[in-house]
């Protein structure tokens, strides 16, 4: 399809905003508003260039889209992307620019982090735009999300451990976690509490030792983790990292991580799916961080109630493996279905 998005230019739209003085070039690419403003982080990311930027930002919109319609969120989905590079020097103005680059949108884009992006980018965009969450708020709900999304993941591994191999709990369970970063961690504490053996992997060296004094952790080279067995692989650095190589010959009974477009296409969901590896779709389990922004977006809400409305990912991924079941469906593919009924259905209305 166009721009590697698997499909034709079905995105609602898409805007490039330059600002010469701090250097900003962002991308915010608007999906869907069927259910609602759209609604995604931004990344801060170095890019060999503006096409793959572009395309970065037309997959991950997509995937908000997706993610926000099975979270049953009043929202549609969208992404930004600042295209990172040395020139810009002044980080607050950056995010100040970018920030008035989300407000000319007047609502139809709302933002929060995403890779790269700090609470502190947040406070500066937040000087120059109402349509943003991601942060501390006083006196009510907010903040990170990144907690939000791996205790997501982690309720999700437990619903996928329970559906495939009939486990009440994960004690003993050997999980092979990718990338130790905001979500993996906090993953890996949970994973722990819960009596499952770790086998880790990080580019930063230094988080990988503390992962294995902190949780006893048996740790790989970022290039083993892949291949090693285990219960579960839990990716959660970048995307693509399942691809026809390892769907084909990995050792795993079910993939189910934070990162987000963690198939190189559909079709390695198709062959973890032949060969009764059960893929957790990204989507559907990693919206815990989402879920955050958007309750706290809303306000009027409370940690307890956002933390009981990310568990229900649990009954999400059971309803999944029913319609599994029933089409025959890769879960990658039923996911995608599912979503897009919602989305159909919403636009219909
Ligand atoms: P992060 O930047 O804090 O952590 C990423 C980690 O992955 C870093 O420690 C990095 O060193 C490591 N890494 C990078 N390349 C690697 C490689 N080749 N092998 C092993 N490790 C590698 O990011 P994060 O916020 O933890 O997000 C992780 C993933 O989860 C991303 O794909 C992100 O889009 C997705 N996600 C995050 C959230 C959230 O709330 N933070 C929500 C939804 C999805």
């Amino acid at each position: 399809g166009l721009f590697g998005t698997g499909e034709g230019p079905a995105h609602e739209r898409t805007t490039l905003f330059t600002d010469a003085k701090s250097g900003l070039a962002a991308i915010i690419s608007v999906y869907s508003t069927a259910l609602g403003p759209a609604f995604g982080g931004c990344r801060y990311w170095t890019y060999a260039n503006g096409n793959d930027a572009l395309v970065d930002a037309l997959r991950l919109s997509q995937g908000m889209a997706y993610k926000n319609a099975l979270a049953d969120l009043p929202f549609g989905g969208g992404k930004a992307v600042i295209l990172r590079t040395p020139e810009q020097t002044d980080r607050t103005s950056l995010f100040k620019a970018f920030g008035r680059a989300v407000e000319s949108l007047g609502g139809l884009y709302i933002t929060a982090e995403d890779v790269g992006t700090t609470v502190d980018d947040m406070r500066a965009a937040q000087t120059e735009t109402r349509y943003i969450s991601g942060m501390p708020r006083d006196g009510e709900f907010g903040g990170n999300p990144s907690p939000k999304t791996a205790y997501g993941v982690f309720v999700g591994i437990e619903a996928a451990a329970q559906y495939v191999m009939d486990k009440k709990s994960l004690a003993d369970m050997t999980v092979a976690v990718q990338g130790l970063g905001s979500v993996g961690w906090d993953l890996c504490r949970r994973l722990a509490d819960a009596g499952a053996k770790l086998i880790v992997a990080d580019i930063d060296e230094a988080r990988v030792a503390e992962v294995r004094v902190r949780f006893g952790a048996q740790t790989v080279k970022p290039d083993e983790i892949a291949g090693v067995e285990a219960d579960v692989f839990a990716p959660c650095a970048l995307g693509a990292v399942i691809t026809p190589e390892v769907a084909e010959h990995c050792r795993f009974r079910i993939v189910a991580g934070g990162a987000n477009n963690q198939l190189a296409s559909l079709a390695e969901g198709d062959t973890l799916h032949r060969r009764g590896i059960f893929y957790a779709p990204d989507f559907l389990i990693n919206a815990g961080g989402i879920v955050s922004c958007a309750r706290e977006f809303l306000g009027g809400t409370d940690e307890a109630s956002v933390m009981t409305e990310v568990a229900k990912i649990r009954e999400r991924l059971f309803a999944l493996a029913q319609r599994v079941e029933k089409s025959g469906e890769a879960p990658a593919r039923a996911a995608v279905s599912w979503a897009r009924e919602k989305i159909e259905n919403a636009a219909a209305r």
